[in-house]
């Protein structure tokens, strides 16, 4: 739709309730790929890598599952990647598969790779509905500076305080939106992953938008709570999904066998730490000696299994 199309959708009220379109998405952006794994059901899965990457590697912030849903009235974006730019092509990826509005973006959690995409879709009109679990605000306006920083350090991006979009519908407990024939259930956790983590079932097709409450290929980071995090996975295990998009990896209809190979990589790094506390060792020390346990078969553990170990060192320190 041209600009001018949109300005004149603007100032003919009654013609814009019947035009069909959305205004703020560009024809010239390559859209980022994206495969329909169900009905309506389209994702798309990043590299397995760090966020942001580096200038001019193929990653360029590209390292967090994706998707859009889309019902009879509209489409929901489920997390937006990790730069500015992925969000725009993930929406020219919306308009290649529909001519419905995007009603609702839906944040995950906080992480950057899943919510710095989110500014591409705040441009629209009519705006969607930004949603995320009752805690995202707060933990996304403590780390946007970081973020933004890491942005312009590693990838030479420039954003403005603009470009972080918080969200204006927050899920406490759960929720439900109707996309038109199409009802998503969602549900905010107690800190697992981190203290925000929110899931998405696609009831039609019985799929499930994990977020990084499930981690394929890429090793589990725990910025969050490793006890609360395997409750959590106790209570999603129940699920009654097809199929799972996990926040890193594919998606898989194998999704239980996924997260129980998680749950093996947690409860090592627990019961390793509990037995370096009971014998007293310093934070140091029982991160240097369960530096190579557990990681066998698990990408990017030299990035994140250490700090997995201080991290569950501090929580289980205070332990009963
Ligand atoms: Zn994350």
């Amino acid at each position: 739709m041209s600009p001018r199309a949109c300005s004149l959708r603007h100032s003919i009220a009654v013609l814009a309730l019947a035009w069909a379109g959305q205004c703020g998405a560009s024809p010239a952006i390559e859209p980022l790929p994206v495969e329909e794994i169900a009905p309506g059901v389209h994702v798309h899965t990043g590299h397995q890598a760090t966020w942001p990457g580096a200038r001019g590697d193929e990653v360029e912030g590209d390292v967090a599952g994706l998707g859009f849903v889309v019902g009879t009235r509209c489409v929901a974006v489920i997390d937006t990647g990790g730069s500015p730019a992925l969000g725009q092509r993930l929406l020219a990826a919306v308009r290649r598969a529909t001519p419905q509005p995007v009603c609702y973006v839906i944040n995950t959690h906080v992480h950057p790779d899943h919510t710095l995409g989110n500014a591409a879709f705040a441009a629209l009109e009519p705006r969607p509905r930004f949603v995320g679990h009752a805690r995202l605000k707060a933990s996304l306006a403590a780390r946007a500076p970081f973020y933004r920083e890491a942005l312009a350090r590693d990838l030479g991006i420039a954003t403005g305080e603009d470009d972080i979009v918080y969200p204006d519908f927050e899920v406490e407990g759960n929720a439900e939106l109707d996309l038109g024939d199409r009802r998503l259930l969602l549900q905010a956790w107690p800190t697992a992953h981190t203290d925000n983590d929110l899931s998405v079932l696609d009831q039609s097709s019985a799929t499930l938008f994990a977020g990084d409450l499930l981690f394929i290929g890429h090793l589990p980071v725990i910025d969050g709570r490793l006890l609360g995090w395997l409750e959590v996975m106790d209570r999603l295990a129940r699920t009654q999904a097809k199929r799972v998009v996990p926040g890193h990896g594919g998606p898989t209809a194998d999704w239980r066998a996924a997260l129980d190979r998680q749950r093996r990589y947690l409860e090592g790094v627990r019961d390793g730490i509990r037995e370096a506390l009971a014998g007293k060792r310093t934070i140091a020390d029982a991160v240097e000696s369960l530096a190579h346990t557990g990681i066998d078969g698990w990408l990017l553990t030299a990035d994140f299994h250490r700090r997995n170990l201080t991290a569950a060192y501090a929580e289980l320190e205070w332990e009963d």
